[in-house]
């Protein structure tokens, strides 16, 4: 996961690329970068950490009509390199699944490489065509994954989804700015309209607070990533034309059609299990309450870079709320259960150390049984509880008295797009690119 913003207006852009790469920290918080072109050239800062703890005021001396920005789990980002059609910055999101095959060959050309990462493979296939936007589709014939990708020149912006549409990517406009982003979530403080998602294959160029699209690889195949609408995305995004709030509802909702519970209140693993326990609540009539609080301070645990890390930040940042737990039975619903550990070992232990008298688990995305190959995965497929135990053997691993998983079908339909257009590979265990 990461986020992407880009932005061209016609003031300097710094307040709103610092802030609108600010609303993606979900996507990553590990690493930070901005970058910005002014008369003087294109300027880049990159940090370790969050946007607001990294970057001070007056931004490293950032500014100009046009940026872009990058939050990120995996790598430091924007890169910039100096090419024949002049010197540039670029970010990405996505996988490049052939990666280590375009490097040997890239080598083989007289290339050298400083890192191994997905961004300078790309960078370099980009800054081998005859414009940028002939680079790119040179770059997306020849890789095989997802991405979406901001890219700042001298004085133009471009902005290009992968054919497929795995990831993510919004347009959006101000009296006198134009940007994109990952999410729609970055708009709505600042004062953006949606105009409207980029295409997938649509490779846009930007000016002057303008867009134009110069380019759309076609395919047969659209994959947007299904995973955005159950846990990855802000909730107060709009995703391809849907609502995350009102898809992790209807997601909600769907359980507790199919599988309904006679409990005293329904809760919510912290906050990414929220809307799909309120959509259960509202489905099932039954009163939803604060059965466990996130911690404000404490971090996403999904987007830390180890799996230690992950469980350490999972276990600090959610407590339980004794009055609502004791001598009741309660509904949990969660996103996903990746590996069932952070249940059994510490929500479920939880629950039971404060009184709770029956745990029924509702689960928004059906058993995970596949890492995902067009992001950063965080899994081994021998990881995931659901890749050789059933359901069954899954309640009785992690302690409760009742387990239950969307379909895919009730996923699909939650959503509101056709299955054939969403990525599925998590729970499907196949890839269809
Ligand atoms: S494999 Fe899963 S996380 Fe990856 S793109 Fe597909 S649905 Fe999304």
């Amino acid at each position: 996961m990461c986020g992407l913003f880009a932005i061209s207006a016609k003031d300097n852009i710094i307040d709103d690329l610092y802030l609108g790469t600010f609303y993606l920290q979900h996507r990553g918080q590990q690493y930070c970068g901005l970058s910005t072109f002014a008369g003087d050239g294109i300027k880049i800062r990159t940090h370790r950490g969050l946007v607001r703890a990294t970057f001070t005021d007056d931004l490293g001396g950032l500014e100009g009509l046009m940026g872009i920005g990058h939050t990120s789990l995996k790598d430091r980002q924007p890169i910039k390199l100096d090419s024949k059609m002049g010197e540039f910055t670029i970010c990405f999101e996505g996988n490049i699944i052939n990666r280590e095959t375009l490097i040997e060959e890239l080598k083989k050309q007289g290339h050298s490489f400083y890192t191994d990462s997905d961004i300078e493979v790309i960078a370099k296939l980009i800054a081998q065509g005859d414009n940028f936007v002939d680079g790119i589709e040179k770059m997306a014939g020849r890789i095989r994954g997802a991405y979406a990708l901001v890219l700042l020149a001298r004085g133009k912006i471009y902005a290009a989804r992968d054919k497929h549409g795995f990831r993510p990517m919004i347009i959006g406009r101000r009296d006198g700015a134009v940007a994109v982003t990952s999410e729609s979530c970055s708009f709505i403080n600042l004062g953006f309209e949606i105009v409207r998602d980029v295409a997938p294959g649509e490779i846009l160029e930007i000016d002057d607070s303008r867009f134009e699209t110069k380019k759309i690889i076609k395919s047969d195949i659209i994959q947007y990533c299904a995973f955005e609408w159950v846990y990855t995305a802000n909730v107060c995004s709009t995703i391809d034309g849907i609502s995350v709030d009102i898809a992790r509802r209807n997601l909600g909702a769907a359980l507790a059609k199919r599988y309904p519970a006679k409990v005293d209140v329904v809760g919510a693993v912290p906050n990414s299990g929220m809307g799909h326990a309120i959509g259960f609540a509202q489905e099932s009539k039954i009163p939803y309450d604060n059965v466990f609080v996130k911690y404000d301070y404490a971090s996403r645990s999904y987007t830390q870079p180890t799996q230690a890390e992950r469980d350490r930040e999972a276990k600090i940042k959610l407590i339980p709320v004794p009055a609502k737990i004791s001598g009741r039975s309660v509904v949990i619903c969660d996103d996903s259960i990746v590996r069932g550990t952070q249940m059994k070992n510490d929500l479920v232990v939880k629950l039971r150390k404060n009184g709770v008298k029956n745990i029924y688990v509702r689960v928004a995305c059906p058993p995970l049984k596949a890492p995902c190959l067009y992001g950063v995965a965080t899994r081994s497929k021998k990881e995931l509880a659901a890749h050789e135990k059933s359901v069954e053997q899954i309640r009785e691993y992690i302690g409760v008295d009742d387990l239950a998983f969307n379909t895919v079908e009730d996923l699909g339909q939650a959503i509101g797009k056709p299955l054939d257009q969403l990525c599925l590979s998590c729970w499907t265990d196949k890839y269809r690119v």
